[in-house]
């Protein structure tokens, strides 16, 4: 059985529905290319055991499953409620506090300490995904806030609160971000999502402290907040790549704004070259349901006519009853929409010349003008950091884009990255002589054929490693 691999890359989220060996193999047989662990639930001891799961099928099955672990950042929360649940009547006052209690319909704990001192009368207060819409009345500027219910309805414990106006001085990391960072790096993960960004600040915080690690692991700036969306310029030339997290943004911005600003975030990131991810609720109905909406299905599809590297699921796969089933769909979907030409190949512009990357940028965006211009099936090159591979993909070439290197982690990264398909190599006799076999391997696995034309992009000297500035063209015998 080989595993099925469309371009746009799928990432599922793992949790109960999932973690079990079985289920998360025939997932990635159907098609995941990354998992996503989320730190805002489960506990280490599990997530260690799933990580060990997605190495070992790896192993076995010779894949490169990416692992994207997902830091919660400063997610605001109440506390626990009397009976798990009490209901809040429009009109009617609570008061929100920063001392720990157990709330009922007249108070409420905020796991957010400056809440007090942030917030401003007549600001809103958005409680599980904007169901309970509350205004701010009055702060003592200390430890309580008094809001009056808009919208009301029941409240249950812990659910997360959104401030769509307020300034949020809470740090970009929480103490248990740093906690689960350790554990992510101690686990030699290849993507780190960080949560309810606000600035680009925030990224460089995370890298510095991975860069310290001396770890390699890649940052997904996750797009949720209006201030992100604000500075999303400082934070493309920052970020390893986005995500367009649809669940909060369409609660903390009005979510009919969310379909243009998922298409403005997607352009950003192609004229970036970072990959893009579309997140939540792409396949929500399927949770419980056998079959998608019809919406869905449109939803995973024109998220890849907007560009989109790779598309998430969220309770599908953690939670729901049919996580193999959800991967099968979204494939058959993918191998629709790919298929026809019209969609890629339309966004042939380079980027404004960067002095230390020029040549390697000018032939990475010709190979691809090249690769069109001559029907070549395929683009080839060799990196260790991985920086053509991104590049590239983000032209969407229609010819395929094999990528050769002898950075083992490197394959697993890639994993993300819309239609790069990655290969270990760390031979290095002579230039010709990589070409050559780099065509048998494609020969081989019968990507190319006899007579194809083949791009190869690469730097030479070759053992030197640096910075790609040579581009060849030949057939393939
Ligand atoms: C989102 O809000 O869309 C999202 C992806 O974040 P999370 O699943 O962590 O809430």
């Amino acid at each position: 059985m080989t595993k099925v691999q469309s371009k746009t890359k799928v990432i599922a989220t793992l949790g109960p529905a999932s973690s079990s060996r079985e289920v998360l193999e025939e997932m990635i047989m159907a098609g995941v290319d990354v998992c996503r662990i989320n730190f805002s639930h489960g506990d280490p001891s599990a997530h260690t055991e799933t990580i060990k799961t997605i190495r070992a099928i790896n192993k076995e099955r010779g894949l490169n499953t990416a692992i994207l672990a997902d830091l919660q950042g400063p997610k605001l929360r109440i506390g626990e409620v009397e009976n798990n649940g009490v209901e809040l009547i429009a009109g009617e006052d609570i008061l929100i506090t920063t001392k720990a209690c157990v709330g009922t319909s007249k108070q409420v704990y905020i796991t957010y300490p400056q809440f007090p001192q942030d917030v401003k009368i007549g600001e809103t207060v958005l409680i599980d995904d904007g169901k309970i819409v509350l205004a701010v009345k009055d702060t003592n500027k200390d430890n309580e806030v008094v809001a009056t219910v808009v919208h009301g309805g029941i409240l249950s414990s812990k659910k997360g609160v959104n401030l769509p106006n307020t300034h949020i001085s809470l740090p970009s990391l929480t103490k248990k971000d740093l906690q689960d960072l350790r554990f992510a790096l101690e686990n030699d993960v290849e993507w780190i999502g960080l949560s309810f960004v606000r600035k680009a600040t925030d990224i460089l915080e995370l890298k510095h402290i991975i860069q310290k690690n001396n770890k390699n692991a890649r940052v997904v700036a996750k797009i949720e907040k209006p201030e992100a969306v604000k500075d999303i310029d400082n934070i493309v030339k920052c970020a390893d790549a986005l995500m367009v997290a649809r669940g909060d943004l369409g609660v903390e911005i009005p979510m009919e704004n969310v379909p243009l600003i998922q298409k403005m975030l997607v352009q950003k990131a192609l004229e970036a070259h970072i990959p893009v991810i579309i997140a939540t609720q792409m396949m929500e109905s399927m949770i419980h349901n056998y079959n998608a909406t019809r919406a869905e299905v449109n939803d995973v599809a024109n998220s890849v006519m907007d560009g989109a590297d790779a598309v998430m699921l969220s309770g599908e796969t953690s939670v729901g009853s049919f996580p193999v089933r959800v991967i099968q769909t979204v494939q058959k979907i993918l191998a629709q929409v790919e298929g026809f030409e019209g969609i890629y190949h339309k966004r042939h512009q380079s980027s404004a010349p960067q002095k230390n990357r020029m040549i390697s940028d000018a032939i990475c965006f010709n190979s691809v003008n090249v690769a069109e211009q001559t029907g070549a099936a395929a683009i080839v090159a060799m990196t260790h950091s991985g920086y053509t591979a991104f590049y590239i993909s983000s032209f969407r070439p229609k010819s395929g884009i094999y990528i050769f290197t002898g950075n083992q982690a490197l394959l697993n990264t890639l994993s993300l990255v819309w239609g790069v398909k990655g290969f270990f190599y760390d031979k290095m006799v002579s230039t010709d002589h990589t070409i050559n076999e780099i065509k048998d391997i494609l020969k081989h696995e019968g990507l190319v054929k006899t007579d194809d034309l083949i791009i190869n992009v690469a730097s030479i000297p070759m053992h030197e490693f640096g910075k790609t500035n040579m581009m060849k063209l030949s057939f393939v015998e």
